[in-house]
């Protein structure tokens, strides 16, 4: 059986809402400021984290986060704008592919702090931007799509690299990039000393635990090392990415802060000199949202329960992305004040769908912990705080929008 494990921060304050205020996504950030800090702790001090915006980009998330992150990897010209916004005075890492022409020049004059160049038409836009902005100044970390070894990513959820994508550059394609950054001579040479390489970025999969993540890691160095003595610059620093796995089958089970940090600090050992940085997105951000609701009704379809919830994918589509059962806990409403009869789950499971006129719109399928579920009872959706609202398609059947609740110290019990 799977359930959620709420704080009682978030349970009281779920209890408090009226039927009408929900669905509602719940963020508990002072669970988010310890388990950020806790994240922190574990590394050593020439790792830098930093945050991908992406995995949710709301505000107040990105300024709970502030004291345990020494920047934020930001993927677009609106997360660019928007991070700068919320944290004017953190440093910015700049990736993705398919920047624009306009995306670059604005993250030129943003003054980002590092650039993930993903080929070689990038380095030729970036130059171009920088020779009509003589005091613009880049550093940039080539982004590479390395063959991994056979083994270290069989069992993840989503790859990025080690096989035909459209991300970062393939190790010969990254050969010519450092030629074109180090060459004294060539296309680049009228921003020579402007467009600054610093070293390798690399984001090669995600749902990695502590170990594949570490096999990945020292493979990265190793190659970013050999790619650094053949073109002669300094490898000042070396970026692993993100993907430390959340598993959502086990909202019990961490990835291992701690096994991971003693790796790094070991592989750090052997490189004096060399700053490691990290970029997790789902794992700082994955445990501190739920997404509150309630059971409008339950009914019985050709020999199973199934109970309707408002809301449903087009506000929490992970589950459908990810084709998972979303663990939840449920909240018993004791109140039921109409005179019919309540619908109840008489089967031992039941499915949990949305309001969405479409049978893909299933939050959790045969779900044992819904057993005695309720018209009326509350459903906390737990797991819901990275790529959840962000990565749902809200307008689909035009129903509102849910609430948005970021629970700060005071409430916390
Ligand atoms: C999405 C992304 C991340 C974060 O991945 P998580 O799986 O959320 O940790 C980090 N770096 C890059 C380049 C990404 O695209």
């Amino acid at each position: 059986m799977t359930t959620a494990g709420t704080t009682e921060a978030v349970r009281r304050h779920v209890a408090g809402l009226t039927p009408e205020q929900l669905p509602a996504y719940v963020y508990d950030l002072p669970a988010l400021r310890a388990h950020a800090a806790a994240v922190r702790a574990a590394l050593p001090e020439r790792v830098e984290l930093y945050y991908a915006a992406k995995a949710n980009p709301e505000t107040p998330l990105l300024t709970a986060l502030r004291d345990a992150v020494d920047g934020y990897e930001v993927s677009s010209g609106g997360e660019l704008a928007h991070v700068r916004a919320a944290v004017p005075d953190a440093p910015l890492a700049f990736g993705g592919p398919g920047k624009t022409p306009a995306e670059i020049a604005a993250a030129v004059d943003a003054g980002v702090h590092r650039w993930h160049v993903e080929s070689e038409q990038e380095l030729h836009r970036l130059a171009a931007v920088l020779a009509d902005r003589p005091e613009a100044v880049v550093d940039v970390l080539l982004r590479v799509n390395l063959p991994v070894r056979a083994g270290t990513l069989d069992s993840v959820a989503l790859a990025m690299g080690g096989r035909p994508t459209p991300f970062g550059l393939d190790p010969d394609r990254a050969e010519a990039a450092a030629r074109l950054l180090t060459e004294p001579v060539g296309p680049l040479r009228a921003v020579r000393g402007r467009l600054r390489l610093r070293g390798v970025h690399a984001h090669l999969a995600s749902g990695l635990a502590a170990a594949e993540q570490l096999a990945l890691a020292g493979q990265i160095v190793g190659w970013s090392v050999r790619l650094a003595e053949r073109h002669a610059f300094a490898l000042d620093e070396v970026n692993v990415g993100g993907g430390m796995a959340v598993d959502y089958a086990d909202p019990a089970a961490r990835f291992d802060w701690t096994a991971f940090g003693e790796g790094l600090a070991k592989l750090l050992e052997r490189r004096p000199g060399l700053t490691l940085r990290i970029e997790p997105g789902r794992a700082l951000t994955g445990y501190c949202g739920w997404y509150a609701t309630e059971v409008l009704d339950v009914k019985r379809s050709h020999g199973e329960d199934f109970a309707v919830v408002r809301g449903g994918t087009h506000h929490l589509r992970t589950p459908t992305t990810r084709g998972h059962s979303q663990p939840f806990t449920t909240l018993p409403v004791a109140d039921w004040p109409h005179p019919w009869a309540r619908p109840a789950v008489t089967g031992g499971r039941a499915t949990l769908t949305g309001q969405l006129c479409t049978p893909k719109d299933v939050l959790a399928h045969a779900a044992p912990a819904a057993a005695g579920l309720r018209a009326g009872d509350r459903v906390l959706f737990g797991m819901a705080g990275a790529y959840a609202f962000n990565i749902s398609h809200h307008d689909f059947l035009m129903h509102p929008r849910p609430g948005f609740h970021y629970l700060e110290g005071t409430e916390s019990g």
